[in-house]
């Protein structure tokens, strides 16, 4: 018997839940029917310290519904964590992480299962229309996904979200992956596998608004960027040696000159342009450097990732690491 299992990470959602378990459950069993008599879904709900009546409605759904479970986190924890908590609890063959606002379109998953059968383990959705979402989170998304191809050791597909299917095998590595700055977009690029990709056009939210405020994307952004590279940490050393380089060029000229033209000493403003341009590079640096060393020290306090307030199921997996 082969599963799927679709994690819906929710946060504060009531009402978007029925309308895309309506949604959601016609284009399951078409995959299911491809899969087989015996294929049967697993719909895991993660709530991320929901503050509304999400928690409720998922009780009565998981009450009601033999195929849907719950997992509850103590607090709002983030997307990033709450998925995690998903795979981390999921039991399928197939894992499906999918947002609950139907802006992941569930008759993608067909198209997803029918690669995953022909043998691929991890099966992107492309984003080929994003239209439906603003000029500016298009915009910024595009630069964003330039410079973290720029500069990132492995290639992390622009227009592909969260939205993906990820099989048994690609899951068990990602379980292991017990980062605390969970950019989940650039783990499932990490692994590798048999990559195949399905095109879709973005829908509009259905219900709700975004959970997202500009603040958090851009620590996300961060994330993203110092989970995935080490050039900006890098780069210094040749930043730091082309000036000291041209330093040196123009100590040179400057004797040359002093000793074919005479003593000279002007420069009040080159010199204020060189202690202050090269005090702002420092301080760059520096905070680059910070913004990983934070980071190295939010894995070296070892926390889990989420902490789990409650399960409507028996645990089908033990919860990643102990708190
Ligand atoms: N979400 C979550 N925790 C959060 C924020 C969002 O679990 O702290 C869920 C949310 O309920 C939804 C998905 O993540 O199912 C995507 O959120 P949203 O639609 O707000 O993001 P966007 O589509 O604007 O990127
Ligand atoms: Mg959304």
């Amino acid at each position: 018997m082969r599963t799927l299992s679709i994690v819906i990470p929710v946060y504060n959602e009531q009402d978007s839940l029925s309308l895309f378990l309506e949604a959601a459950r016609p284009a399951v069993g078409r995959a299911l029917a491809l899969i087989g008599p015996d294929a049967r879904a697993e719909y895991l709900f993660v709530n991320d310290g929901s503050s509304d009546r999400t928690g409720d409605i998922l009780t009565i759904l998981a009450r009601l519904n033999p195929d849907i479970s719950v997992v509850t986190l103590s607090r709002n924890f983030g997307k990033e964590a709450a998925l995690a908590a998903g795979i981390d609890h999921a039991s399928g063959d197939a894992v499906i992480p999918i947002d609950v606002d139907l802006q992941d379109p569930p008759e993608v998953i067909v198209d997803m299962v029918r690669h995953w059968l022909a043998g691929a383990q991890v099966v992107n959705a492309r984003r080929s229309d994003r239209s439906t979402d603003g000029w500016f989170k298009r915009t910024s998304a595009r630069g964003f996904y330039r410079l973290l191809n720029r500069l990132s050791d492995y290639p992390i597909p622009e227009n592909v979200g969260d939205f993906r299917l990820l099989d048994r095998q690609a899951v068990d590595v990602i379980k292991q992956l017990g980062e605390q700055a969970r950019f989940n977009k650039g783990l499932f690029s990490w692994i590798g596998f048999r990559v195949a990709t399905v095109d879709y056009v973005r829908a509009a939210r259905g219900t709700g608004t975004t959970k997202w405020r500009l603040g958090k994307l851009w620590s996300l952004a961060i994330d993203g960027i110092t989970a995935s590279t080490t050039m900006p940490l890098r780069i210094w050393s040749y930043i730091g040696g082309g000036i000291a380089c041209l330093a040196f060029a123009y100590a040179a000229f400057l004797v040359a000159h002093t000793i074919t033209t005479g003593v000279d000493t002007p420069g009040y403003a080159s010199i204020m342009v060189a202690v202050l341009g090269l005090g702002g590079l420092n301080l760059l640096s520096l905070g680059i450097i910070g913004e990983y060393l934070g980071r190295v020290a939010r894995e070296v306090r070892q926390r889990p990732l989420y902490v789990v307030a409650d399960q409507s199921t028996v645990p089908v997996a033990p919860v990643a690491e102990p708190i």
